[in-house]
């Protein structure tokens, strides 16, 4: 059975206290691998190797760090398909998600934050009072902490910027999908990464995750997965006074209106309900259709989520891999027993598929309004609403319900429509006639229950580091 121990001061090490804890092939439901099952120990050490290793890191030119972070970037697009096949055991997902788009998406993090650290400039104010320059200093040794549903993909967008910026890192992958982020801790040492700069340790989120956020030595914490974990950390980082980036969960709305060309859109339309089974964050899970033309979607999108084929993720022709875990195969499947007792219709799926494996069959419910905890809280799976709509003004109070506040999309050819609800919408990214196109220097993240800060571009660079004005008299 394969072994990922964490990634200290640039070795590989077993966890102090000798745990490990299983990893299992969603499709299967089998263990096929263990992790190490860290504690505060191996936080402390991994947290001694980064400070021990930040004067020398934060002290390379921009350019050097620049260099480092696109070896990086070179090493693992030369082993995508490696990657890509662990990580499709590991998380379930199809074998062309993670080939052709979560491994790419985790390389172009590498690369682009790679250009960030040679063209983040900051700021200077003359002609009021004295001569001002603002210097952006890296923190130090900062805590990253991401979930299963996009592993090396969410774990190398927020250790590129960090490391780019200048700090040294220690890393907390989610245990249920640890194999790439171990992969590359591996693959850190043979491209020349410094040891110390990049450090993993594995384990439980309170086991691991909270010691990193307790830690006096850790200046700032990025964190990325649910609501509930988001409120726990911050309510640990509060009182620190430390510095937290909260990317969390939510319950996005796609609006349809009756003028759009959904009809030549319904490929992304199901992509944006069912993509990796649902779970991704900026999934739309409550469809919001303009009564003249919901029959027809409804009828449409039905059809097509049938005919998306569920299978083993690692099979080329598979549309939909399973669910992560039991446990996550247990809420979802709890989910969508509560929208039957809501009193919703399922028109299709609504079943766990009777094979191996954690498979829920993509699931359309109608009949349930916003108030409903179906249209509440976030299923993360692949379980959809639909609602209808009358009007511009019904739909933005639809799609602005509740707590979260993540993203949304909306399908329409009215312009001023677009505009609109673009400025209407209680959302952190609005995307109009399409969905998921990501342009890495946009900010990136939440609003309401969807989390605190903004991660991307100059927005992820100013996160990572301090801003301290100096003010000459003139
Ligand atoms: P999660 O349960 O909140 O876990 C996220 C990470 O936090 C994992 O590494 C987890 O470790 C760790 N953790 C758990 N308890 C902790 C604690 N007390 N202190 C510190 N760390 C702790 O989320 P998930 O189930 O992995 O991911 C799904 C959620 O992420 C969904 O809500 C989804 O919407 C959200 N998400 C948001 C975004 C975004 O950009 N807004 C992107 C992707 C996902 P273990 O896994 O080892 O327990």
């Amino acid at each position: 059975m394969r072994r990922f121990a964490h990634f200290i001061d640039g070795e590989v090490r077993e966890p102090a206290g000798g745990s490990w804890l299983e990893v299992f092939d969603p499709s299967s439901g089998e263990a096929w691998a263990e992790v190490a099952a860290g504690d505060a120990r191996d936080v402390d050490d991994a947290v001694n190797a980064a400070q021990a290793a930040f004067p020398a890191w934060s002290g390379l030119r921009n350019s050097e760090r620049a260099a480092h972070l696109e070896r990086l970037a070179t090493a693992l697009e030369a082993r995508i398909d490696e990657f890509a096949r662990v990580e499709a055991r590991n998380g379930g997902k199809p074998l062309a998600l993670a080939r052709d788009a979560e491994i790419p998406r985790a390389v172009s993090n590498l690369r682009f934050f790679a250009h960030a650290a040679t063209q983040f400039s900051s700021e200077s104010h003359h002609g009021e009072a004295g001569l001002n320059y603002t210097l952006r200093q890296p923190l130090g040794v900062v805590g990253t902490i991401s979930p299963w549903n996009l592993p090396l993909y969410l774990f190398t967008w927020k250790i590129a910027p960090a490391l780019a910026a200048g700090n040294t890192v220690v890393a907390k992958p989610s245990e249920v999908t640890p194999a790439t982020a171990a992969m590359f801790g591996e693959l850190a040492r043979e491209a020349g990464l410094p040891a110390g700069v990049l450090n993993i340790v594995h384990g439980g989120g309170p086991e691991v995750g909270e010691s990193i956020v307790r830690h006096d030595a850790v200046q700032a914490v990025s964190f990325t997965g649910s609501t509930a974990v988001g409120r726990r950390i911050a309510g640990v980082a509060g009182p620190l006074l430390k510095k937290v980036s909260l990317e969390l969960g939510g319950k996005n709305p796609t609006l349809v209106f009756a003028d759009s060309d959904w009809q030549v859109h319904l490929d992304t339309l199901l992509r944006s309900a069912f993509q990796n089974s649902g779970q991704i964050c900026l999934c739309g899970s409550r469809i919001l259709v303009e009564r003249a033309t919901y029959p027809a979607f409804r009828d449409a999108f039905v059809a097509r989520a049938r005919s998306l084929k569920p299978g083993n993720p690692l099979d080329e022709d598979t549309h939909l891999g399973p669910l992560v875990s039991q446990a996550h195969f247990d809420k979802v499947t709890t989910a969508i027993e509560r929208a039957r007792e809501e009193g919703g219709r399922i028109l299709c799926g609504g079943d766990a598929l009777d094979r191996p494996g954690w498979f829920v069959t993509p699931t359309v419910i109608e009949g349930l309004g916003p108030d409903s905890s179906t249209n509440l809280e976030e299923i993360f799976g692949p379980v959809v609403t639909l609602q209808a709509f009358d009007d511009d003004q019904q739909a933005l109070a639809l799609a602005n319900a509740g707590h979260y506040g993540l993203s949304a999309s909306v399908w329409t050819r009215d312009l001023a429509r677009a505009h609109r609800m673009g400025a209407g919408l209680r959302a952190g990214m609005v995307w109009i006639n399409t969905w998921l196109q990501r342009d890495l220097r946009t900010p990136f993240g939440g609003m309401g229950q969807s989390g605190l800060g903004r991660e991307g571009g100059l927005e992820a660079m100013r996160f990572y580091t301090a801003p301290r004005n100096v003010c000459i008299a003139t």
